[in-house]
């Protein structure tokens, strides 16, 4: 069980891309992604992803090499197969811009984008579908249809993102789900159900086979944000909502930014906005209360941790990542 460094976790990820043809400067991008993953407390989305990615790349799923294009582009829109960057540049100029993304792989964890919209002083918003990766069930149903789809916002303060909310609409991020596989423990109660819609902890009976379903968070609620997030994302993208099939990670994107030096001089947002958190944070505790934090909070403090103790990598994962070093797949019962 090692607990790795953060920068040599990093650069062990970078070489592992760049031997399978990524340019250094892409590999070096994702592969602080992954580890910064890891950093902020989400091993869901951290180097657990690297046998998954070079899967997909041995595959022929995920070009290494892509030639990144705006399909349709206004003042204050654009299709494109990349890019936060053009959603912040375009809302600086207009108040608010609207940004899809298509032919997009496994994205990641959609805090890293909104934080860079926050980082500018923008607010960034953004959700994310995958059509033909379905592991949540609609509430009432006992089948996996939709994606987790999630939901994520960056607020900008003063010195850095205010807030950073992200999270999937069902009960955990899929991802989850496989540390808990990889570290062969069982899932909590309330995350999953059977292949037969029967409550299950038993991450086996998720991946199957025969595949259970994860729980959309929140009954009805998470269920209905789901479905809107495949309408915003999915369909707005060109990528496509949740259909029958099984696929490659097809990530469907959608990005909104905007400036709220718009609407109130940015002074006066970052007073209201600390105002808020205060108020919020104000509430009495309820008995044995950790205290209250406000989202990207938790993040920070697992990262402070992380960053002087090291990252700790179960076995399995340690495993499938010295297979792709070796330029191996190791067999993974997760759909990539
Ligand atoms: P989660 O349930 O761990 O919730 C995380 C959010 O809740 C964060 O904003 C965090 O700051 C906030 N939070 C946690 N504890 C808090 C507290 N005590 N007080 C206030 N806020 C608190 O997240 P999840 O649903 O398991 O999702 C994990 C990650 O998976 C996300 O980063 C998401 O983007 C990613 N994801 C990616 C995809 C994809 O296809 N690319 C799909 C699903 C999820």
């Amino acid at each position: 069980m090692p607990i790795v460094k953060a920068e040599d976790l990093e650069t062990l990820a970078s070489r592992i891309f760049t031997a399978r043809g990524v340019p250094e400067s892409d590999a070096a991008w994702i592969a602080a992604l992954l580890v910064r993953a890891n950093l902020r407390g989400h091993d869901s989305h951290g180097v657990i992803r690297i046998a998954q990615y070079v899967a997909s790349m041995d595959k022929g799923e995920t070009n290494p090499t892509p030639e990144i294009r705006v399909l349709n582009e206004t003042p204050t829109t654009a299709m494109i197969d990349y890019g936060i960057e053009l959603a912040i540049d375009k809302a600086r100029a207009s108040g608010l811009s609207a940004v899809t993304l298509q032919r997009t792989n496994h994205v990641g964890r959609l805090a890293d984008y909104v934080e860079l919209a926050a980082l500018q002083g923008t607010i960034g918003l953004m959700w994310v579908n995958a059509p033909l990766s379905a592991g949540v069930a609609p509430w009432g149903g006992a089948a996996r249809r939709l994606a987790t789809n999630p939901h994520a916002v960056g607020i900008p303060g003063p010195d850095g993102p205010a807030l950073l909310l992200d999270f999937a609409t069902s009960v955990v991020a899929e991802g989850k789900m496989r540390v808990k596989f990889n570290r062969k423990e069982q899932a909590p109660s309330g995350w999953m159900l059977d292949s037969e819609g029967r409550p299950s902890t038993d991450p086996q009976k998720f991946y199957g086979p025969p595949k259970g379903s994860l729980l959309p968070m929140g009954e009805h609620k998470g269920y209905g944000l789901a479905l809107v997030v495949e309408i915003l994302a999915g369909i707005l993208s060109g990528t496509g909502a949740a259909r029958d099939g099984i696929g490659p990670v097809r990530n469907g994107t959608l990005m909104l930014v905007i400036d709220p030096r718009r609407f109130l001089p940015l002074t006066s947002f970052h007073e209201q906005v600390a105002d808020l958190v205060a108020w919020v944070k104000s509430a009495p505790l309820v008995e044995n209360s950790k205290g209250i934090l406000v989202p990207g909070e938790p993040e920070a403090r697992t990262e402070a941790d992380r960053r002087a103790n090291g990252i700790f990598v179960e076995d399995e994962t340690w495993a499938q990542i010295q297979a792709a070093e070796r330029g191996a797949s190791r067999a993974s019962p997760f759909q990539t």
